[in-house]
């Protein structure tokens, strides 16, 4: 009797022990291991990983929001992200009820997300008066990570920092590069076996490109991987750089090479490899890399990697011996297609070069490659290699040479996505080129950019390409401080106005826009047949991008600051709304809770903290290959110099704000008959 007593007792204590284990756990929230990520977005519930999932779909299965309500769709909160002086370029993350996002100037921030009540914000305090000047085409971060109660951020500065998810407090710090090399970082980092892999941005300065892992528990430096030879008297760090060395000139190392990495990565876990996308080669054009018609390997590629010690599996270049800032760090993609009767395991990019790629993600084989919008620059990908044809002309010199796409490119970092259902990828393309000249007067700066090129950015009322980055803030402006003054004087100087553009015109292939015209379109294309489905006019520029849904929907942030939503396989508009903010877009993300749907985003400019030098905010930059959009008007400083035209690459068109109609950039969270109300519209 008495044992049985016991007995009962020690079974309710051992059970009272396990629920109160069981309550804790479930407060502390789920951990995110590589099984989570693996699983990433297969529920829709949260968002775990940068691209949704590890091969990069921004596909979601969630249906509470589809075409028959989202026109209902309205805002539920928003959140003030703090200073502006950079686009909004990130995806945010949801874990445990929890938004994480970082804005630019490296500040990470954790809001419920049910409410936005800010949970904590961390400010890595960077110095800007150093790093700002490095950084080559905007002030930007484009996301983080999430692994073991974790969030991973990038700093500008080169750091890599895990901080608590709870609280916020910094756990590892990891010095990925110094800003004094010219080297800075603004992509996402991705998780691969249990490490955090981050590349560095840079390529129009003299940089030699290289990615690297780092245990993602502790920090650890683990491996890192030049995509670029260095010097050749010392000995060559693997096999790869080995046969890299012979596509180049002997002396190219002393101007870095480029091929940075600062956006496209996705990992396969089944194949156990890494993809990672490379940039530019630098200086731009080969006539100054003396490269001969060698193809500088691995500029302009993607490579396959083993995670587990950084060893190249296979490369694809898709723009040898690269002229034209090719960058091919575009959203890489991983894909089960059905092609021909057979299923392929595939890796496809929108190239910033117009071209789409589907190539085979084990061994690196090309399959197949279509202009996405019209290029010149090619006549065509050749069949079996997917070499491109290139257009002689298109090899300028001294005198300008108009040629599509510029160096905005096709389809730069703003997301596509993928539906399986409908089998197309939702393209935000741009249209229109840039006139290309060699700088005559070129001299090698070891301190600043070194692009070696005379813009052209043809006629007025051409088609455009993406603004230019616009005036900067100004010494009259209201947020300029002595240290940005300083920062700004040490910025490189304007280059010469562009002259008239004259040479061949060179025959356009591919799809024309969608308007004529038209800046750029949202573009649904059909990978297995390599061909455009339907096409939506708004889209293009550098900024925004999109998800799309099992509810049948493509969600777009469009770089002008609306959220759109069309029928994903017809194209139907849905949903307009302007947000307000109206340039420096980021990307959406969905999730769910409490049964309840929801849509988030990033965006706005704020105020200006330009590193122009020193006159009041100017009309946006002219945009490569046409006018752009116009920035949003004249700052309280004096009149502008014409805008420094950046590469391009990572910045939104965009002039400088006034006071008076600065919106501070905001995360913005929407839901069906949400009914908070929006920043009004900036005139
Ligand atoms: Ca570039």
């Amino acid at each position: 009797m008495h044992a049985r007593r016991v007995t009962i007792w020690l079974t309710a204590w051992f059970a009272a022990v396990f629920f109160f284990a069981w309550f804790a756990l479930g407060q502390s929230g789920r951990r995110v291991d590589d099984a989570a990520i693996r699983n990433a977005s297969k529920t829709g519930e949260e968002w775990l990983t940068y691209g949704g999932n590890p091969q990069e779909q921004r596909y979601s299965p969630l249906k509470v929001i589809d075409t028959s309500n989202v026109g209902r769709l309205g805002l539920v909160w928003s959140y003030e992200a703090g200073q502006g002086g950079g686009g909004q370029e990130a995806t945010p993350m949801v874990s445990n009820g929890t938004i994480y996002s970082i804005t630019n100037y490296s500040i990470v921030f954790a809001v419920d997300a049910r409410t936005g009540k800010e949970k904590w914000r961390w400010d890595p305090e960077y110095n800007r008066v150093t790093v700002v000047p490095k950084i080559c085409c905007g002030i930007v971060n484009r996301g983080l990570a999430i692994y073991d109660n974790k969030v991973i951020a990038p700093v500008n500065d080169g750091r890599l920092v895990a901080l608590d998810a709870e609280s916020g407090k910094p756990v590892w710090e990891a010095r990925v590069a110094y800003p004094q090399d010219n080297y800075t970082l603004t992509m996402a980092p991705r998780i691969a076996k249990g490490k955090v892999i981050i590349g560095v941005s840079g390529s129009e300065y003299p940089v030699r490109g290289f990615f690297a892992a780092y245990d993602a528990k502790t920090g650890q430096f683990a491996w890192r991987d030049y995509t670029v030879p260095g010097d050749p008297s010392k000995p060559f760090e693997n096999e790869a750089m080995r046969k890299a060395a012979a596509t180049w000139d002997k002396d190219s190392w002393k101007m870095g090479g480029g091929a940075t990495v600062w956006d496209g990565m996705a990992y396969d876990p089944d194949l156990n490899l890494l993809y990672v996308g490379t940039g530019n080669a630098g200086p731009w054009p080969d006539e100054i890399r003396k490269s001969n018609g060698r193809d500088n390997l691995y500029a302009a590629s993607v490579l396959a990697v083993n995670p587990d010690n950084g060893e190249m599996k296979w490369y694809f270049q898709m723009v040898p011996d690269d002229s034209w800032d090719y960058d091919s760090v575009q959203q890489l993609m991983l894909v089960d297609l059905n092609i021909k009767g057979r299923m392929r395991k595939v890796i496809m990019q929108a190239n910033k070069d117009g071209f789409f790629y589907v190539i085979d993600r084990q061994n690196g084989e090309f399959i197949s490659g279509q202009p996405f919008v019209q290029v010149s620059w090619a006549k065509g990908l050749d069949e079996k290699t997917g070499r491109p044809i290139v257009t002689p002309e298109a090899k300028y010199g001294k005198d300008s040479v108009m040629i599509t796409p510029g160096a905005g490119g096709a389809h730069n970092w703003a997301p596509m996505s993928f539906n399986p259902a409908t089998g197309l990828v939702y393209i935000p393309s741009s249209n229109g080129g840039m006139g290309y000249a060699v700088q005559q007067d070129f001299k090698y700066d070891p301190a600043r950019q070194n692009m070696g090129i005379s813009f052209n950015f043809g006629p007025p009322g051409g088609r455009g390409g993406p603004g230019g980055p616009g005036g900067a803030a100004g010494r009259g402006g209201t947020n300029v401080t002595p240290e940005v003054a300083a920062a700004a004087a040490a910025a490189p100087p304007p280059p010469p106005a562009p002259a008239p553009p004259k040479g061949p015109v060179l025959p356009l292939i591919g799809p024309p826009p969608a308007e004529e015209g038209g800046r750029g379109q949202l573009r649904a294309w059909d990978p297995v047949m390599q061909q455009k489905r339907w096409d939506a006019p708004i889209g293009g520029g550098i900024g925004g991008g999109t998800i799309t849904t099992a509810g049948n929907l493509v969600i777009q942030v469009s770089s002008t600051g609306h959220l759109l939503a069309y029928s994903a396989d017809k194209g139907e508009k849905l949903l307009d709304i302007n947000t307000g903010l109206r340039s420096s877009m980021a990307p959406p993300i969905t999730y769910v809770l409490d049964g309840k749907q929801y849509i988030a985003f990033m965006g706005g400019q704020g105020i200006v903290q330009g590193r122009g030098p020193g006159a009041g905010a100017g009309p946006g930059g002219p945009g490569p290959g046409g006018p752009g959009p116009a920035g949003p008007g004249a700052g309280p400083g004096a009149p502008a110099p014409a805008a420094t035209p950046a590469p391009a690459d990572q910045a939104p068109g965009r002039g400088g704000n006034t006071a008076a109609n600065v919106i501070m950039p905001k995360l913005l969270v929407f839901a069906l008959d949400g009914k908070a109300p929006l920043p009004d519209p900036v005139q």
